[in-house]
């Protein structure tokens, strides 16, 4: 089990990545809002957890783990954030609810995107990653 630290870590790099830019650690380090002798470190536990790599050529990229992983959070992230503008709660709870809700199971997650009946995207806009729940339909 990953812990909610390294999950802040693998969704962080997730929104970067999908920018399509290189992801250096100072662009990690704003996005979290942490400073950059922090990330560093942290990032060298990712790689021993063999969830990223990391080099100055490269950037930060995900390992076919750390993909798993950051796909995980992401969609609970938004799958949450598509339940909340069901309920129309507002923007600014939305945001605050889905960060603190976002470590529930993934067996939850499903269920309530078959509530929602398997959004594409969340309320931004962002594409939701697929779950098992999704297929055949
Ligand atoms: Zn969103
Ligand atoms: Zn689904």
């Amino acid at each position: 089990m990953v812990s909610e630290n390294t999950e802040e870590y693998l969704e962080a790099i997730w929104v970067l990545e999908e920018k399509g830019q290189k992801i250096r650690i100072i662009d990690l380090a704003d996005h979290l809002n942490i400073k950059p002798p922090s990330v560093l470190e942290k990032l060298k536990k990712l790689e021993e957890e063999k969830l990223v790599t990391y080099n100055k050529n490269e950037g930060i990229k995900f390992t076919k783990k750390g993909e798993m992983g950051g796909k995980m959070v992401i969609r609970a992230h938004r799958i949450l954030e598509s339940l909340f503008a069901y309920l129309r709660i507002e923007e600014d709870d939305m945001e605050k609810l889905s960060c603190a809700c976002e470590h529930i199971s993934k067996g939850t997650v499903n269920k309530i995107c078959t509530f929602l009946n398997h959004p594409e995207t969340c309320p931004h806009g962002k594409k939701i990653p697929r779950g098992e729940c999704c297929k055949n339909i």
